[in-house]
């Protein structure tokens, strides 16, 4: 149930409300919009008492009281009409900038690091991406330089100002990588790992939930309310391509999620063109689609010299085509009446 108060009622007036709803049995999760507080009850209506009183008993500050008769219940958007806004070291995601994340697949050392971090702010970009823990399909190919990965983010993020996203691959490492990094990001192997999806969402930092490689809309969508009804508001769904029978592309990037996540979820969708598509010629394309229909920020790999990269070396973009990038989305960031 969604109890809607009313706006501008006292803390103690609120505190109140909380403690009824916890009395009748349920968990109060407090969503606090621009306008108004909502507060998220979550509980089994079957076996517990009933909400509807609160507006009477509580006249002053219940203004109403609504079912949310999906399965996902504080991820949807009945329970949180406005977009939700995510800020990372002053980078606010979810609102009229749509930001860029870039950076490499992998971590790979210093000189790399540093190379593309420079280069991808220059163009524009303000998160730094990379993998120090990396989900690879061989346990022979490159895994990562895991802790010494992290500490070279942290150098990065200290030279040129940039936020920091990374994956988190297992529960035992949470807190380290939570140290390093300024958002979680959970991969599309890991995206129903529920303890793992705890264990971030515990953190406190922001988490971008990657769709699974054969996962619906809806299982998404429901993996994602594990954040949320872990008291962490700041969820980002990111699409990076589900797996598909066409062999073209690696993974057949699924654009329709950025309307329908928009019309379910009031947290923000990002879009990875590079895994979705695998082929660094494609990413121009998928980006300028992506913005044209709403994403609110891109996820892109970019690598001094891809050719030699330790990992996903077809689809990421040299430093020269990210730059060009940057120019040729303007445009259709102007079209979207984004920034
Ligand atoms: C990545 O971002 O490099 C990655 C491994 O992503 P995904 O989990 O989407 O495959
Ligand atoms: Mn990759």
């Amino acid at each position: 149930m969604i109890i809607v108060l009313k706006p501008k009622i006292s803390k103690r007036e609120e505190a109140a409300v909380v403690r009824e709803i916890k009395r009748l049995g349920y968990i109060p999760h407090i969503m606090r919009g621009v306008a108004r507080t909502v507060i998220g009850a979550i509980g089994d209506e079957l076996t517990h008492q009933s909400l509807e009183s609160l507006p009477t008993n509580f006249p002053n500050a219940v203004e109403s009281v609504m079912p949310v008769q999906k399965r996902y219940k504080l991820v949807s958007r009945e329970a949180h009409p406005a977009n939700s806004t995510i800020d990372v070291r002053g980078t606010i995601i979810g609102g009229k900038k749509v930001q860029i994340m870039a950076g490499p697949c992998s971590v790979e050392s210093e000189d790399q690091l540093l190379k593309t971090a420079h280069a991808v702010k220059a163009a524009g970009a303000t998160i730094l991406r990379g993998g120090a823990f990396k989900p690879r399909t061989s346990p022979y190919e490159f895994q990562g330089l895991g802790l010494k990965g992290l500490k070279l983010l942290d150098k990065a993020r200290q030279e040129t100002g940039l936020g920091i996203i990374t994956e988190l691959l297992s529960e035992d490492h949470a807190e380290m990588v939570a140290e390093y990094t300024d958002i979680i990001q959970i991969g599309a192997r890991n995206s129903q790992n529920f303890q793992l999806l705890i264990a971030a969402a515990k953190t406190g930092k922001p988490v971008l939930l990657k769709r699974g490689l054969s996962m619906r809309i809806e299982e998404w969508l429901l993996a994602g309310e594990y954040v949320l009804s872990n008291n962490n508001p700041n969820l980002l769904f990111c699409e990076r391509g589900i797996r598909t029978f066409e062999t073209y592309t690696r993974n057949t990037l699924d654009l329709s999620t950025i309307p329908i996540i928009k019309k379910e979820s009031h947290s923000p969708i990002v879009i990875d063109p590079s895994q979705g598509a695998g082929r660094a010629d494609l990413v121009m394309s998928m980006c300028k689609g992506a913005v044209a229909m709403g994403a609110d920020a891109l996820l892109i790999e970019v690598h001094p010299n891809p050719a030699k990269a330790l990992s996903d070396a077809a689809q990421q973009l040299s430093l020269e085509m990210f730059a060009r990038l940057m120019t040729e989305l303007k445009p259709f960031l102007a079209a979207a009446g984004r920034e």
